[in-house]
């Protein structure tokens, strides 16, 4: 715990059992039930399913959309307030056809609606059926058939809002509303001078992409008078940023919101519905703090801070309360989903094992770089160590580029400095004070662990935008890891390596992991995926999709569960097609080829058959490495 800060970034679901390995408890409301993930690891390879894979634990779904509404129906009943909740669930953050059923239908006893950005996600939520009384709310830019779509909604007797992003929006929607003759509700969001504070603070301000100036709502709802549709303006809307870091961007957003809403009720409009939009964090890295993948609060905290923040303002204003709607959804989804891999090898500079004996004739820089080794018992001072090894180094390569020393003298050269460096970062740790230069030792020390997926499909923002994302062992957790090292992965690019981690004390560059064990398979999963990762992962090296496993517990069996659904991840023929090549016509070519040479008698009839059959199986394999037995 220690090392892993599970309990930390758990956020109760996930927590190192007693055997050292990681337990999932996927409901926050029934603590007795424990699953051990390296039986959820067994039951997957039992299933025949490849590594790496993406596990969605339903049950932790279900379980944030549960803690979510209650959290909100506890506050509103604790601080009185008139109004109700009506959540939505915002799709973009994962569209998947299954995350999106399970929450429509742990939903349903909330009346919790579903929020699209988009025509493609607007069509996806339509083909949803939720509750009577729940909400669909239509955020981003529209066009005319956007808004079509929405009015359709209407006439299938949902509650869609229709929120205005930009003015000319209101203008067609009327036109449209008129020419079909239905009334839309209609939301406005505010362009806020709030912004928040973390990665997405651009979300608010003046620059931002979204959203009316007052100017522009005061005038939205005279126009909407005008037109004899002033009875349709609902909602006002406002999202100052997703991962909000600090509360006290949540408290200026509601205090802002509040008294635009409240001036507006005194202008006449009948507004019934503020919508403070997404931003709940997720305390990814487990400092409870405003680091970027942090947040200094909790969501009881937040959802208080949205009813209380909003009553205050009301009252003080003498204008009702409205009814209440969030947009939350890396809250909901990042817990239920990780990618877990499994690490397929080691890279070590200062492992490396070479014969450093002293020849005759050798170069003096390689005898001088040996006599480095006796000075640390000598007493020499280890700046000056690490001085000398530096620089004589350097001089080697050059010697090398030079033809000044042969090959064989640089490979010696090299492992006795990097065994002279192994040997510097263990006397460091004896001493009180690390010159600055020395501190990055321990890193270039480090070993790369190579794991088996691609930073690009499985963490994006890991990459694009330098998020931590909980890494963790499965098993070993009650042995002290002996390795620090980076993660790699299998993609041709040194972009793709995850060197970010939690740790000790804060973030750290180094992963503390156990030394591999020869014969002995050793996962590793990579946690809070479950929000926008999914989507925004891309096929770079051609990997594509990752297998996935669909997990519910067992109502009987505290300790089981079960695989409700295997989706198959990207074949090497799918993601090809998708560049459109012909896979088929591809075996085809590789076939003629073959045939050529088995017609020129370079390859045996029958070895001509299994090299065209072992081409089309890897055609139709899965694209990541091939591991286990
Ligand atoms: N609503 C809107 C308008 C958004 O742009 C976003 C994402 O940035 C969200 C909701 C979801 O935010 P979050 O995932 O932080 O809850």
């Amino acid at each position: 715990e220690r090392l892993y800060r599970v309990k930390r970034w758990g956020g109760g679901y996930f927590e190192i059992g007693e055997n050292g390995n990681l337990h999932v408890t996927p409901a926050f409301d029934n603590p007795d039930v424990r699953i051990d993930f390296n039986t959820v690891i067994e039951e997957i390879k039992q299933e025949g399913v490849q590594f790496p894979v993406v596990v969605r634990f339903h049950d932790i779904l279900r379980s944030q959309v549960a803690l979510l509404n209650q959290t909100f129906r506890q506050s509103i009943k604790e601080a009185e307030y008139q109004g109700q909740y009506q959540g939505v669930y915002p799709v973009k953050v994962n569209q998947m056809r299954e995350v999106v059923e399970e929450i429509v239908d742990a939903g349903a006893p909330y009346d919790y609606g579903l929020e699209a950005g988009s025509k493609a996600e607007l069509l996806t939520v339509l083909s949803f059926e939720t509750s009577e009384k729940s909400l669909t709310i239509l955020n981003g830019y529209k066009d005319e058939e956007f808004m079509r779509l929405a009015l359709l909604g209407r006439k299938l007797g949902r509650n869609i809002i229709v929120v205005v992003e930009k003015y000319s929006e209101l203008l067609s929607l009327v036109r449209i509303a008129k020419e079909l003759n239905i009334d839309p509700i209609i939301g406005v969001r505010s362009k806020m001078t709030v912004k928040g504070r973390g990665k997405w603070e651009s979300s608010g301000g003046d620059r931002a992409k979204f959203g009316l100036t007052i100017a522009e709502i005061i005038n939205a709802a005279k126009y909407l008078q005008e037109q004899g549709l002033g009875h349709c303006l609902k909602l006002l809307h406002f999202h100052i940023g997703s991962q909000l870091t600090d509360i006290r961007s949540v408290k200026d957003a509601v205090a802002e919101g509040g008294r635009i809403y409240a001036e507006l009720r005194k202008m006449g409009v009948d507004m019934t519905h503020v919508d403070v939009g997404g931003g709940l964090g997720v305390d990814y890295d487990g400092t409870q703090s405003t680091s970027d993948s942090s947040r200094n609060y909790s969501m009881q905290e937040y959802v208080a801070d949205v009813v209380y923040g909003m009553k205050e303002i009301c009252d003080l204003e003498e204008v009702p309360h409205p009814n209440l709607v969030s947009e939350s959804g890396r809250a909901i989804t990042a817990h239920h989903s990780c990618v877990i891999t499994q690490i397929v090898g080691e890279i070590k500079n200062s492992d490396i094992q070479f014969d450093t004996q002293a020849s005759e004739d050798e170069h003096v820089l390689v005898s001088n770089m040996r006599d480095l080794v006796p000075a640390f018992d000598n007493g020499s001072n280890l700046q000056e160590i690490f001085n000398d090894a530096s620089q004589w180094k350097e001089q080697a390569i050059e010697a090398f580029k030079l033809r000044v020393i042969s090959l064989e003298e640089l490979a010696k050269l090299e492992t006795l400095y990097w065994q002279i460096m192994a040997r510097l970062n263990q006397e460091l740790k004896q001493v009180e004070f690390v010159p600055e230069e020395l501190k990055g030792l321990e890193y270039a020390l480090s070993s790369q662990y190579l794991c088996n997926f691609s930073i690009f499909q499985s963490a994006a923002d890991t990459w694009a935008i330098d998020q931590v994302l909980p890494v963790v062992p499965i098993t070993r957790m009650n042995e002290e890891p002996s390795v620090n090292c980076s993660l790699v992965d299998i993609t041709c690019d040194s972009d793709g390596k995850i060197d970010q981690f939690i740790g000790e004390q804060g973030i750290s560059d180094v992963l503390h992991l156990h030394k591999l064990k020869p014969g002995e398979e050793y996962y590793a999963g990579l946690f809070l995926t479950g929000a926008y990762q999914d989507v925004m992962g891309d096929m770079h090296n051609l990997f594509g999709r990752l297998n996935e496993v669909h997990i519910f517990s067992d109502d009987d069996d505290p300790a089981d569960f079960y695989i409700e659904e295997v989706v198959t991840g990207s074949s090497v023929s799918g993601v090809l097609s998708i560049m459109q090549y012909n896979p088929s016509a591809m075996a085809k070519d590789v076939k003629r080829a073959i045939d050529r040479q088995v017609a020129a008698g370079n390859i045996k009839p029958r070895e001509g058959v299994k090299w065209t059959d072992f081409y089309e199986d890897c055609l139709h394999g899965y694209t990541y490495l091939k591991t286990g037995k």
